[in-house]
């Protein structure tokens, strides 16, 4: 089957004007954020985007959740045009992806209880339900998220709760919904190292078992590789590369994705770059006058004149078909192929 949610060519501009010291106003500045991503999200499967801060991922997660409108380019959700702000497709696309943010201390109220925070979504996009019915379907969320027991984690409010419970009220509440698809920013970076797994774990759960598409925004490749299907690398606003995660992480063709390898500790990595020339990486270009050609090639290693021109031609595809596939989302085939090795 096709795509639950498609993105093509989509561009997040900010148009900036800093003030100075003195006072005036400095000219105006269009920021980049995001330029040209294409990406395909897929039933029970999860797709990674990498990359290093500063890099777009939680732009194009915000205009995929369409709490912020593309400068440029098209969403489909189960093939439909997003449509308009206030329409019916428009609403029912912002019930069908829900996204997940990196801090579960902000994302919550801390004057509400836990079953409070859940109910609500519940109330507001569902059919009518009694009391009781609103109750057990709270419980029934919590207990999906592991929160047991149930009754007694409902009665709870955040500042009772863990970091790693608070990120688990943050998805039950998005499960509330029922949505086809949820995109998650970063949502074990600020838990404890202890905690991460069993959150990502769950996560994957509910890709691989309830057949969600999900979206895993991360800077560490490490983990993208451990727990996505696909993985989309990018840089400075582009995607450079994607494809299964066993073929990215183990044969990236792309000059930045091996730094980024080389960079997250790996024992059994290859085509170290970084390591081997002792580069480091170095400034983020600015994204108000992004490098021509391929944005990396001003640090990378690998420049050859043509980089400053064009972006590097599809490379030719591997057996495992990694590079075939940069920049144009996870194509149905490769995903499958690489869903063994992203759970190992
Ligand atoms: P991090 O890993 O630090 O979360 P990121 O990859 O999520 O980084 P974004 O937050 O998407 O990166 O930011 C990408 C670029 O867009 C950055 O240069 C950022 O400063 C800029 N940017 C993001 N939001 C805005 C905004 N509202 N106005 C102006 N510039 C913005
Ligand atoms: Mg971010």
């Amino acid at each position: 089957s096709g795509p639950v949610l498609e993105a093509r060519d989509i561009s997040r501009h900010y148009p900036v004007r800093h003030t100075g010291r003195d006072g005036l106003i400095g000219p105006r500045r269009v920021v980049h954020a995001v330029d040209d991503v294409s990406i395909a999200l897929h039933r029970g499967r999860i797709t990674a985007v990498v990359g290093e801060s500063g890099s777009g991922k939680s732009t194009i997660a915000r205009v995929l959740a369409r709490l912020e409108a593309p400068t440029k380019g098209e969403l489909r959700l189960d093939g439909r045009p997003v449509g308009k702000p206030r329409g019916r497709a428009f609403r029912d696309y912002l019930g069908q992806v829900q996204m997940i943010f990196q801090d579960p201390f902000a994302s919550l109220n801390p004057i509400h209880t836990v079953e409070h925070h859940i109910a609500r979504p519940l109330r507001l996009h569902g059919p009518r339900r009694t009391k009781a019915e609103l109750h057990d379907e709270v419980l029934a969320l919590l207990e999906r998220v592991s929160l047991t027991p149930a009754e007694q984690f409902a009665r709870k409010r955040p500042h009772e709760l863990s970091g790693g419970q608070r990120q688990r009220v943050s998805i039950a509440r998005a499960l509330a919904v029922r949505p086809e698809v949820i995109l998650a920013d970063e949502p074990v970076s600020m838990l404890d190292v202890s905690i991460r797994l069993g959150v990502l774990n769950l996560l994957q759960g509910l890709g691989h078992d309830d057949g969600l598409a999900l979206l895993y925004i991360t800077h560490d490749i490490a983990s993208a590789r451990y727990f996505a299907d696909s993985v989309q690398v990018m840089y400075a606003g582009r995607l450079v590369e994607g494809g299964p995660a066993e073929a990215v992480t183990q044969e990236p063709a792309h000059p930045y994705t091996r730094l980024l390898i080389d960079s997250a500790p790996d024992p059994d990595r290859r085509g170290s770059l970084a390591g081997a020339r002792g580069e480091r990486l170095g400034e983020a270009p600015d994204l108000a006058d992004p490098p021509t050609g391929c944005r990396f090639h001003p640090r990378c290693p690998l420049a050859m004149p043509v980089c400053a021109e064009k972006e590097p031609p599809k490379f030719p595809a591997k057996a495992t078909g990694s590079a075939a596939a940069a920049g144009t989302g996870s194509a149905p085939g490769a995903g499958a192929a690489g869903g063994a090795g992203g759970t190992g």
